[in-house]
């Protein structure tokens, strides 16, 4: 299970999206003048009668027609979060056919000062029949009494869960009762966090808004689901000395189904089918962020360029698919003398690229040295075709760009190693220089 802390990262964000879109309330995060950030389908729903042009771009002036007052409300908002309007009742037009308004519940949570939250949904049936709301943090309320696949829960600024939808039973298996008081990682696997770990996750929420964390989770029988869960600071609260503190909601979904999409879809994404290893588009984003990472630290790293020689000859000597069979055996190989750390990839054709993070020039000379001789040796196992590779290896210094250039150089020094006669390894030295 992956433990979120931090700011969060592109997949984390991804993911939250992902929740937003699917959400069954509207939402719609906008910045502090109104201007739309993200909004989900629901809320656009909701708000397009009230978009004279059929164009949303700014919330307050979507809404002013029925809440002239918005803006101000949320300008003059002075604490630094916090709820601004709970569940206000904004009477949209009234049908044709006299079936009386549609009522939508409004709620505006301030994140920080540049970002707001709304809260919409429809309760135009709710308010018919002028139900009672349950709790007093009433946008939470709307939220728990429309949302049925969720198990959402209150927990107090210790993480310990304090309230609870009726619908934790069908998500987590616990009756309603059970979880008062338990820590909010009773739905994790036993001992994937520790206590310092889970208030971590508290304080990240605090920080950013948000923390979401996808991961196995555990139902009370001890079977499990891969589910999300969400950790969002509700408004302040005021407690039993009558000093406000801390609380939070977290919203707890079962997403094996898009676990298993999401990982279909990741491995099509990014392998290469021949081989298995990385494919292009998953080396060039490594590499990226590799070198992200580089500018923080300023740690080594090196590239190698393979590319098996003659490759023409082994295809037309023993046909295109033992053509394949050796490149599978040459990906084993690779990935074999590599470490976990390493990204691997099939870049195209009979040519690969592993990128080794926190290897200088000449600890990757040693392992393109090694890789060599592994290849040339005879194949212990079948297909029994002999195979070479030659490789250029280049390291990252300040002169390098990006990865294009250090690319650029590891070709260079593959062509070095073609020309000496293949069957070799050639690292760049500046004399290649073109
Ligand atoms: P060099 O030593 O100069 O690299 O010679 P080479 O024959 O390996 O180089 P060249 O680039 O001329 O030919 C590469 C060959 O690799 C041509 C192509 O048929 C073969 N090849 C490319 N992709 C695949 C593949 O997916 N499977 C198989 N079996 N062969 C492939
Ligand atoms: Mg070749
Ligand atoms: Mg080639």
């Amino acid at each position: 299970m992956s433990s979120l802390t931090g700011v969060p990262d592109a997949q984390e964000h991804e993911a939250l999206l992902q929740f937003l879109y699917m959400a069954p309330v509207g939402l719609v995060q906008l910045a502090a003048d109104g201007a739309i950030l993200m909004l989900n389908p629901l809320s656009a729903q909701l708000l397009m009668p009230l978009s004279s042009d059929g164009g949303l771009t700014n919330l307050f002036d979507a809404l002013a027609p029925v809440a002239p007052d918005l803006r101000l409300l949320c300008r003059d908002f002075a604490a630094p979060y916090g709820q601004i309007c709970d569940a206000a009742r904004l009477y949209l037009r009234a049908d044709a056919a006299g079936s009386g308004p549609q009522v939508l519940s409004l709620s505006m949570l301030k994140l920080d000062n540049a970002r707001l939250m709304a809260v919409l949904s429809d309760i135009t049936q709710q308010d018919l029949r002028e139900r009672q709301l349950r709790k007093t943090d009433a946008w939470l309320n709307a939220i728990m009494t429309n949302i049925a696949d969720y198990a959402l829960v209150g927990l107090d600024s210790c993480g310990r869960i304090d309230s609870w939808n009726d619908s934790i039973g069908r998500v987590t298996g616990y009756p309603a009762g059970a979880v008062e008081g338990r820590p909010y990682a009773l739905f994790d696997p036993a001992g994937a966090s520790t206590p310092g770990q889970q208030l971590e996750r508290l304080r990240d929420a605090d920080r950013n808004g948000w923390t979401l964390d996808e991961g196995w989770r555990r139902r009370a029988d001890g079977s499990q689901f891969w589910g999300s869960a969400l950790i969002s600071p509700l408004p302040g609260r005021v407690g039993e000395s009558g000093a406000e503190e801390s609380a939070y909601c977290m919203i707890i979904r079962d997403i094996s189904d898009k676990r298993d999409i999401s990982e279909n879809l990741r491995r099509a994404t990014y392998c290469d089918h021949l081989t298995g290893l990385s494919n292009r588009r998953a080396f060039f984003e490594a590499a990226e962020l590799e070198l992200a990472r580089r500018q923080q630290s300023r740690r080594p790293l090196s590239l190698l360029m393979v590319d098996a020689d003659h490759f023409k000859r082994i295809n037309d000597a023993h046909g295109h698919p033992a053509g394949d069979a050796v490149l599978r055996r040459l990906a084993a190989t690779m990935q074999r003398l590599c470490r976990e750390v390493d990204v691997v990839a099939r870049l195209g054709g009979e040519e690969f690229a592993l990128l080794l993070p926190g290897v200088d020039q000449g600890a990757a000379l040693a392992v393109a040295e090694r890789l060599r001789a592994e290849v040339a040796q005879a194949p212990a196992a079948p297909p029994a075709i002999a195979c070479t590779v030659s490789v250029g290896v280049a390291a990252m210094d300040d002169d390098v760009g990006g990865i294009d250039a250090l690319i650029k150089r590891a070709d260079q020094a593959l062509y070095a190693a073609k020309r000496r006669g293949r069957d070799q390894v050639a690292a760049w030295s500046g004399a290649e220089a073109p």
